[in-house]
């Protein structure tokens, strides 16, 4: 059954609100079902530019984002898979999913909250990643609405994680509410709500590859984040508590740097590769600029905002040649992750803002992926001076 839903219906209702409705159509279908028969839906949102993105209920996932590139020619910039076998398969390492209650990892799984010790699954040797084995975020299916109000057009999805779940103490009730703008922008809200002390730290996991999903490599992208500090980790992946200058080490990013360009003096690290969270810059809680990724060769640009304390680069360097939609290949650093994140095992180091979310308390996050392109040398100074002629 299709459901095709535009907002000239809700612009007519808000006749009367001065807020611009943007033209977003969103057309609901079948995208299969999970192996124990639940089904899974997909929304498709389109707006007036084409840009067109594409969720599914199965993990509240980016399954597909198409935009242009120099030329106007379109390609699907997103890993991920055509059915949701594919979604619960091996060869998925979290694609365009939302992940948690903790993304990124929780040392030897164990935390402790009012005295009370708590452990999680090890699903990543010897440390707990993305929130479980089973039942973590990405891997259940949620429930969706179609939204259409002053905030923009698009859908929210929610769940509620029984207490105990994956471990976890607390019935957290959790919504992502994802929008897609006229300025080719994917807004995502995120809230939740406890009723036990419990950590929280959620993010979007989608994989990107700025030349179209499948190119073979993105050590020609070039990447800028506004971080002057990161948070160093030992072998296994955890921080060890300190916030260290990425001046004069590979991390500096602090420019636009290409990202293979220092890469190979990262292969014998335990991430062979990029695979650190990142402290931006003066965040005080308000949505501000925190990385750009660029692809000259398309010419496409991604601009991540966040109102979160940290974001993770990750240089995809465990994938594995598995393949995804169309039958591409992904391979080893074919793609690139920007997760807006509080940091990495914060439950366990009492030093870095906290992730522990009590009951009375909502938990908060907006992450904003917006695209567009490389402008020609001067052609800033060419609009800005048109306009000002203008009047
Ligand atoms: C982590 C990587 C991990 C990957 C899993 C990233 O968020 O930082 O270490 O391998 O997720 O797909």
């Amino acid at each position: 059954m299709k459901h095709f839903f535009t907002s000239l219906a809700a612009l007519a209702l808000l006749a009367a609100s001065t807020v611009a409705q943007a033209d977003i159509s969103i057309e609901k279908s079948s995208f299969g079902k999970t192996k124990d028969g639940n089904d899974v839906d997909q929304y498709t949102l389109k707006n007036e530019a084409g840009m067109t993105v594409v969720l599914s209920t199965r993990g509240a996932t980016i399954t597909q984002i198409h935009v242009p590139d120099k030329n106007g020619k379109f390609a699907d910039v997103t890993l991920g898979f055509d059915d949701v076998a594919g979604y619960e398969g091996e060869d998925n390492q979290y694609f365009g999913n939302t992940t948690g209650r903790v993304c990124n990892r929780i040392a030897k799984g164990k935390f402790t909250i009012d005295g009370k010790e708590y452990e999680l699954a090890i699903n990543n040797e010897p440390n707990h990643l993305h929130g479980g084995a089973e039942r973590s975020l990405d891997k259940v299916v949620w429930k969706a609405k179609v939204v259409n109000d002053k905030n923009g057009s698009g859908v929210v999805f929610s769940y509620t994680s029984p207490d105990g779940e994956e471990g976890y103490p607390g019935r957290l009730s959790v919504t992502v509410r994802f929008t897609l703008t006229e300025k080719n922008q994917i807004r995502m809200a995120y809230s939740a709500k406890t009723d036990k002390a419990t950590p929280v730290n959620l993010t979007n996991h989608a994989y990107f590859n700025l030349g179209g999903a499948g190119s073979n490599t993105v050590l020609n992208h070039q990447l800028k984040l506004v971080a002057d500090k990161y948070t160093p980790t030992d072998e296994t992946l955890i921080p060890t508590g300190k916030i260290e200058s990425v001046e004069g080490t590979v991390l500096d990013f602090t420019k636009m740097k290409k990202i293979g360009a220092r890469i190979k003096k990262l292969d014998d690290t335990a991430a062979i590769g990029y695979d650190h969270n990142f402290v931006l810059n003066n965040q005080t809680g308000k949505v501000k600029l925190a990385a750009i990724l660029r692809d000259p060769e398309s010419g496409r640009v991604l601009r991540v905002s966040t109102d979160q304390p940290g974001i993770q680069f990750y240089s995809g360097n465990f994938l594995k040649g598995q393949k995804g939609k169309g039958g591409k290949e992904y391979a080893h650093r074919s793609a690139v992750c920007l997760e807006a994140q509080r940091y990495p095992n914060s439950v366990n180091i009492e030093s870095f803002p906290s992730t522990i979310l009590k009951p009375g308390e909502t938990y908060r996050q907006i992450t904003i992926y917006g695209f567009g392109v490389i402008k020609p040398k001067g052609e800033d100074k060419k609009a800005d001076s048109a306009a000002k002629a203008k009047g």
